[in-house]
């Protein structure tokens, strides 16, 4: 049953549910998950940008939910690529597109440019909504680079890909924890947990 210090995160991904479940120990508010709200379908990303599609769906889940809703979205942008994929990561080589094609068709438009050329962020947009309509927002990068091979199999997604260049492996390649430190979402997530304990909730 929701209490008063109840948020629901704009996700059916559990691992993003736990995460943001451990910063908030200690705090007195309860996570849950849109797989608590299964009459909730999905909700288009019809959004041009990071930000609008986080505060779509929190804005979304919040008004269905009664309770203030945390919403994030993230992406790829790789800077001799004009910023592709962007806001279209998770779809790059189609609607229904795997991990493993994405990362295929990265590695092919990429193909010519250089080692020093294949510069790139993880970008990730948060955002916390309040039944009433209050928003909060918070945003986080990851810099790094592409690399000319698939290395590791941790994570998800491009992380096989993207060079982190404090250590010199990929986002595959790192602990949970290492990710999570330096990562985009662990970034916009360690600023929006404080201001979260001040939202007054639905
Ligand atoms: P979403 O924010 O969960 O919708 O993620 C959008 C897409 O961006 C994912 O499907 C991945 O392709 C990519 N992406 C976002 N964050 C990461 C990450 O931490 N590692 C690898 N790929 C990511």
């Amino acid at each position: 049953m929701p209490s008063e210090k109840t948020i629901v995160l704009a996700t059916r991904n559990t691992g993003k549910i736990a995460e943001l479940s451990a910063m908030l120990a200690g705090t007195g508010i309860t996570v849950m998950g849109l797989c608590d709200f299964p009459h909730i379908g999905d909700i288009p990303e019809t959004g041009a940008t990071f930000a609008e599609n986080a505060r779509i769906k929190a804005l979304a889940v919040a008004q269905a939910t009664g309770l203030t809703a945390v919403a994030d979205d993230s992406g790829l942008c790789v800077d001799a690529l004009a910023g592709a994929p962007g806001v279209l990561s998770a779809r790059y080589s189609g609607l229904h597109a795997t991990d493993a094609e994405n990362n295929v068709k990265l590695l092919a438009a990429l193909k010519d440019v250089p080692p020093e050329k294949r510069t790139a962020r993880f970008a990730c947009a948060m955002a916390a909504a309040t039944p009433d309509g209050r928003l909060i927002e918070t945003q986080g990068f990851w810099e790094g680079a592409i690399a000319v091979i698939l290395q590791g199999h941790g994570g998800f997604g491009y992380d096989p890909l993207f060079l982190d260049p404090e250590t010199g492996r990929t986002a595959a390649q790192l602990t949970p924890e290492e990710k999570n430190a330096r990562s985009h979402r662990g970034r916009a997530l360690a600023q929006m947990v404080p201001l979260l304990r001040n939202v007054p909730r639905g």
